[in-house]
């Protein structure tokens, strides 16, 4: 039998497999529902990550969870949210490949246990990583691609939506609603949250 989603973060929880280890405060593992139908998928800890121990708590998981909302109806708590890299590069740099590899194991087992029928990869490094592939993101975006027993979402990270104004907002914003009409097309009843209201 798999381990469960908990044996493994314990797992994470104490990982040194990369050179990450040695500046983390806290290994960022996932939050929300671990059987949820959507899950996303972002770089890696910032600060106040690291510091707090959960994924998007800082200025762009505010934004996520703005638009999450406006565009899909759904807080966090009933998505679930993980990182390619568990633990916070210093300085906010871009996570190497040999980090991205030696983490990779448990963003594989997070995706394999929640079986996430749609899955939202945020930015260049989710979106290259799931999608194997080396096209920028603002060309992969756009479009929804078959993953696993589901489908895969990419759209920008949010960022790169702070800072970049009214493009990349749409942008994302239409790669989310993109993801509500998977989860519809997956029969999901998140596609429904929202609607009455
Ligand atoms: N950016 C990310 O990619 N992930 C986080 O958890 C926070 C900021």
């Amino acid at each position: 039998m798999p381990a469960p989603l908990s044996a493994v973060a314990e797992e994470a929880s104490t990982c040194t497999r990369c050179a990450l280890a040695a500046g983390r405060t806290t290994v960022v593992f996932g939050m929300g529902d671990p059987t949820s139908d959507l899950m996303f998928v972002g770089e890696g800890p910032g600060a106040e990550e690291d510091k707090q121990g959960l994924p998007f708590v800082g200025r762009s998981g505010k934004l996520l969870d703005q638009l999450v909302w406006e565009e899909m109806g759904l807080t966090r708590d009933r998505t679930y949210i993980a990182n390619v890299v568990k633990c916070r590069p210093p300085n906010n740099r871009d996570p190497l490949p040999e980090e991205i590899a030696a983490c990779r194991p448990y963003l594989e087992a997070q995706l394999d246990l929640i079986e996430p029928k749609v899955v939202v990869t945020l930015g260049k490094f989710a979106g290259q990583l799931l999608l194997e592939s080396r096209e920028a993101i603002t060309r992969l975006r756009g479009r929804s691609y078959p993953f696993a027993s589901g489908v895969l979402v990419p759209t920008v990270h949010p960022a790169y939506v702070l800072r970049g104004g009214a493009e990349p907002m749409a942008q994302m914003r239409a790669d989310l609603v993109r993801a509500k009409q998977a989860l519809a097309a997956a029969g999901s009843p998140l596609a429904t949250a929202g609607a009455a209201s």
